[in-house]
C-alpha cells in the first residue's frame, strides 16, 4: 500500500506490511551519500509470525504476540475496549480533562506534523503523523461507545474494522511516539498528540498485561524488586561506589570521598542507575565537583534511593507510582533537606512534575535540578575553570523532558559559556530542540528490531542535527567533536546512533554529559578527564 493513500480507517485492512521505510529524509554531509548509512535488515518470517510486524516490519512489543484461536483474539479485543472505556472515565482524572480536549477539539490542521521529528525523518510518512494515531483511537471509540455507531460508521468517523491487527498494530504505534510533546508545542488549540499514545500504551499495560520487557520486566519489576532499575542490589552498589573512589584517585591523582547515607545532609543526589554502570565518570564527576565547592551531599544506598529512574511515567500510572512514592521514601528515611536530580531528564519529569500528584503533606521532599545549583556555585567561584583545556567544539543536546517539558534552559548554557570556548548550538534549540530518538523508552528497547527504527527513523534528525552543528569540521577525523547530552537516556541513545553510523570511528564525534566537560576544565585537575583528549 502506498503510504502517502494510508488512511486511520486503513489500519484494520489485511496486508503482510502496511508501510516500508525506503524513504527516509536525507541526511546532511557528509551522510548524504549513497552506502554511508545501512540498509533496513529484512524482517525475518518467525518474527512476522509471532509478532506484530504488519504495521511498518518493526517491532516495539516484544510481549504482544499473535492469538491461538478465535477466544484469544475476542479476549484481546475485549479487554482492549474495556481500557479504552476506563481512560474517558472519571477514575482517570490526572489526565482526563486534557485527553478529552485533545479528542474533541482537533482541527485536523496538521501544523503538529512539521513539529514531528518521527513524521519528518520517516520521508512524511502518513502514519507517523502525530494525529493518525489519534484519529484511530477516535474512530474506534466512536464505533463502540457512540450510539449507533455500529451502524453509522462512516457518517460519524467510525469506518474502521476492528480485529486483533487493528488493535495490535495501534498498539506498537503508540511506540513510534517519543513522548517529546514537541507537536503539543506548536498546536494553535494546545492539544497533545502524545497523549494518546501514552494513554495507548498504559491500556496495553494496565488492562492487557502486555507492555515492553525492557520497561516493565527488566524495568519497573525489576527496580521495585531489587531496588534498581540495573538490578544491583545494596552490596554491589557500595562495591561499585569504593571503585569509583579508586577510579577517581587514578584519574585525577587525589583521593575524593563519596558520602553514602549522611543523615540530615542537605542534598540527596540520586542518579540514574545506569551512569554507574555504563558511564561511571559522570557520577564520579559529580563527587570531584561538589566535594571541591563543599557542598553538603550524600548518596543513598537504600532499596530505590539511588536510582532515580522510573519508566513508569512512559507506560503505565501504576507502577510510575509505586516507584515514586518509594523514592521519596528513602529520601525521607535519610532525613535530607532536599533531593536533587543528576543528570536524566525522564528522572527530573518523574521526581519532580510527575511525583508531585502521587507524594502528600509530610511524605514530600522538594525536589531539584542539578543544573542551577551547579551554576551557583561557578557564579559564587566555588569552582574555578580554564576553558583552554575544553578547546575543540562542543554542541548541546537538550533533553525534552527538562527543557521543553520543565522550562530548565539556561543554566546549561550559561555554565557551557564559561567551560568550552567551542560551543555552538545545535538548530533548533533550546525548548524547540528534538529528541534524541530514546525519548519514551527507546533508547533501552532493542529486541528483536526496534533498535533499527530508533537508529534509522526516530533518531535520524538528532543525528542530521549533530552533523550541522560540526559541519566546520565533521570532515577533519584529528579534530574531537563533543555532544555534551546532560540525560543518560538520551545519551545511550546517542551513543547507539553514533556506533550505528560509526560517526566516531569516521569522523571523531564524541558523547558525554555535561559534569565530565566540567571536570576537565577544572583549574585544579592536571591531566584531561575525558579519556578521549
Ligand atoms: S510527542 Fe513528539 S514524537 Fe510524539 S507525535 Fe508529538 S512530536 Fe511526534
Ligand atoms: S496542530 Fe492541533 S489542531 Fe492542528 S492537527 Fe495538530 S492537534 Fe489538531
Amino acid at each position: 500500500m502506498n503510504h502517502m493513500d494510508l488512511k486511520p480507517g486503513d489500519l484494520g485492512k489485511p496486508a503482510e506490511q502496511l508501510v516500508n521505510l525506503h524513504d527516509l529524509m536525507p541526511l546532511s554531509f557528509p551522510y548524504n551519500k549513497m552506502g554511508m548509512e545501512p540498509d533496513f535488515p529484512e524482517v525475518k518470517p518467525e518474527w512476522r509470525k509471532k509478532y506484530c510486524t504488519s504495521l511498518d516490519g518493526c517491532v516495539a512489543i516484544d510481549t504482544l504476540t499473535r492469538p491461538q484461536n478465535e477466544r484469544e483474539e475476542t479476549e484481546f479485543i475485549r479487554k482492549f475496549l474495556n481500557g479504552l472505556e476506563k481512560i474517558f472515565s472519571a477514575a482517570n482524572s490526572g489526565v482526563l480533562q486534557p485527553l478529552q480536549l485533545s479528542f474533541e477539539y482537533c482541527a485536523k490542521c496538521n501544523t503538529c506534523s512539521d513539529a514531528c521529528h518521527v513524521f519528518k525523518a520517516s520521508g512524511e510518512n502518513e502514519i507517523y503523523r502525530p494525529i493518525f494515531r489519534s484519529e484511530v483511537l477516535r474512530k474506534i471509540y466512536y464505533q463502540h461507545f457512540t450510539a449507533g455507531g455500529k451502524i453509522k460508521k462512516k457518517f460519524i468517523g467510525a469506518d474502521i474494522d476492528i480485529n486483533w491487527e487493528t488493535i495490535a498494530r495501534l498498539g506498537e504505534l503508540s511506540y513510534r511516539c517519543n513522548l517529546c510533546r514537541r507537536c503539543a508545542q506548536t498546536c494553535p488549540l494546545g492539544l497533545d498528540n502524545s497523549l494518546f499514545a501514552k494513554e495507548i500504551r498504559k491500556i496495553f499495560s494496565q488492562e492487557m498485561g502486555i507492555a515492553p520487557t525492557a520497561l516493565h520486566e527488566k524495568g519497573t519489576m525489576r527496580q521495585l524488586k531489587t531496588g534498581s532499575s540495573t538490578g544491583i542490589g545494596k552490596a554491589a552498589f557500595l562495591d561499585m561506589v569504593e571503585f569509583l573512589e579508586e577510579d577517581i584517585e587514578d584519574r585525577i591523582g587525589r583521593k575524593v570521598m563519596i558520602p553514602i547515607d549522611k543523615q540530615g545532609a542537605d542534598i540527596l543526589l540520586i542518579h540514574n542507575a545506569g551512569e554507574f554502570v555504563a558511564w561511571p565518570e559522570n557520577p564520579a564527576a559529580f563527587a570531584i565537583l561538589f566535594e571541591e565547592a563543599g557542598v553538603d551531599w550524600t548518596l543513598s544506598s537504600e532499596t530505590m534511593g539511588y536510582d532515580s529512574v522510573n519508566y513508569g511515567i512512559w507506560y503505565d500510572d501504576a507502577q510510575a507510582k509505586k516507584v515514586a512514592w518509594q523514592q521519596m521514601q528513602a529520601a525521607r528515611e535519610l532525613g535530607v533537606r532536599r533531593i536533587v536530580i543528576g543528570e536524566c531528564g525522564h528522572a527530573h519529569k518523574a521526581s519532580g512534575v510527575v511525583a508531585d500528584r502521587y507524594t502528600y503533606g509530610e511524605d514530600k521532599i522538594p525536589v531539584e535540578s542539578w543544573l542551577p545549583i551547579m551554576l551557583e556555585l561557578i557564579k559564587t567561584k566555588r569552582l574555578r575553570f580554564d576553558p583552554g583545556k575544553n578547546d575543540f567544539p562542543v554542541t548541546l543536546h537538550d533533553p525534552c523532558n527538562m527543557v521543553r517539558q520543565m522550562g530548565i534552559v539556561k543554566p546549561q548554557r550559561e555554565i557551557l559559556q564559561a567551560i568550552a570556548p567551542g560551543f555552538r548550538e545545535m538548530t533548533p534549540h533550546g525548548v524547540d530542540n528534538y529528541c534524541c530518538g530514546g525519548g519514551s523508552g527507546f533508547a533501552i528497547m532493542s529486541s528483536p528490531n526496534f533498535g533499527q527504527f530508533r537508529d534509522k527513523v526516530s533518531a535520524r534528525m538528532k543525528f542530521d542535527q549533530i552533523l550541522r552543528a560540526f559541519s566546520d569540521t565533521i570532515i577533519d577525523d584529528t579534530i574531537p567533536k563533543y555532544v555534551c547530552a546532560p540525560c543518560s537516556n538520551c545519551k545511550g541513545s546517542i551513543r547507539e546512533i553514533l556506533s550505528y553510523y560509526q560517526a566516531t570511528e569516521k569522523f571523531n564525534v564524541r558523547y558525554g554529559g555535561l559534569a565530565e566537560l566540567m571536570v576537565n576544565a577544572l583549574v585544579s585537575i592536571d591531566k584531561p578527564y575525558l579519556e578521549f583528549l
